[in-house]
């Protein structure tokens, strides 16, 4: 059994805030709990959404959405249910980190969990073996976190099931982000989105940003983007409010440029801007002397400059750029 309690019912009518209560005993607190915030806000027959944010605790436009929609959102515009979680790994998001500090779990990597494990794992486990059968369609925000930026883009997996897989991006498309990936996992294991997928569930997954903050441009993509896909789902009454979205794809090899050399990064190209195979991506100079020459990073592809290493500097092994195709 889940040592997980909730606070509120998830069966009442009405709006209801509370936590899910993990017991987490500690040097500071005998008999204490991480207290995971959650709402839950229901009306009359419908299906049920599953949205979270902070599934990585430094990736901020899920949480903001997620808080504005709880605190806005009324039960007599819903049509079924919303569990709103809006920082899955509490503990990460508290300490502004991709990983808890309690146990150093990767919330993403930790799936299907285990009720017996660290804290990480159970909140795996929680949302795998009570959450997610409650749920039709799943919603689960991510951003680049403090070591990447992305183009906002919103993404649905290349599934097995065609029909569940055109199910989860129809919703994708609802959500209507700038950019529109249909993506296929290089590791899928230990992931949420798998495990949501694999119980049959809707699932939309997003990258809207990153640097360890959110904007006032990808906070408002969230936002939309939430209440989109709870208009496509039925959940709110209204239809999706749609704008252009450019559809990229990163199944190509050479997609992904990984620095082969620690140093201080200079960025020439800005995020979105097209690039054609050989173009300077970036100089990584010398942090050790002055007067050396920098290595350039050229284009391995033609594509838009989808993704970056966020801080000023750059290790050996990280990921510098993500160079997507057209689709
Ligand atoms: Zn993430």
């Amino acid at each position: 059994m889940n040592p997980i309690t909730p606070t509120i019912p998830f069966d009442a009518q009405g709006k209801q805030h509370g936590f899910l209560r993990l017991p987490d005993s500690r040097d500071t607190s005998a008999w204490g709990s991480v207290m995971i915030p959650i709402t839950v806000i229901s009306k009359g027959e419908g299906p049920t959404a599953l949205l979270t944010g902070a599934n990585h605790g430094d990736e901020y436009e899920g949480p903001i959405a997620l808080q504005s929609l709880a605190h806005e959102l009324n039960a007599n515009e819903v049509s079924g249910r919303i569990i709103i979680v809006p920082y899955m790994n509490t503990p990460a998001f508290l300490a502004a980190r991709r990983t808890s500090p309690l146990d150093g779990g990767n919330l993403n990597r930790s799936f299907p969990g285990d009720p017996k494990g660290g804290p990480t794992e159970k909140i795996a486990d929680y949302f795998q073996s009570i959450l997610l059968p409650m749920a039709d369609i799943v919603l689960d925000f991510h951003s680049g976190g403090k070591t990447l930026d992305f183009v906002p883009f919103a993404a649905a997996h290349r599934l097995d099931d065609t029909e569940q897989e055109a199910a989860c991006i129809a919703a994708m498309r609802a959500f209507n982000a700038p950019y529109s990936m249909i993506l296929r996992e290089m590791d899928a294991t230990g992931m949420y989105d798998t495990t949501a997928e694999e119980a049959g569930k809707v699932f939309v997954t997003t990258e809207l940003g990153g640097g360890g903050s959110a904007t006032s441009r990808t906070a408002g993509i969230a936002r939309k983007g939430v209440r989109n896909v709870l208009k496509h789902a039925g959940i709110l009454s209204g239809v999706p409010e749609m704008g252009p979205s450019i559809d990229i794809d990163t199944s190509a090899d050479g997609c992904f440029h990984i620095s082969e050399q620690p140093g201080l990064i200079e960025y020439l190209v800005e995020l979105g801007d097209d690039l054609r195979v050989g173009d300077p991506i970036a100089r990584v100079w010398s942090t050790e002397r002055s007067g050396q020459a920098p290595q350039i990073v050229p284009a391995q592809i033609d594509g838009i400059f989808a993704a970056r290493h966020f801080p000023g500097l750059i290790g050996m092994g990280d990921c510098l750029a993500l160079v997507a195709q057209r689709a």
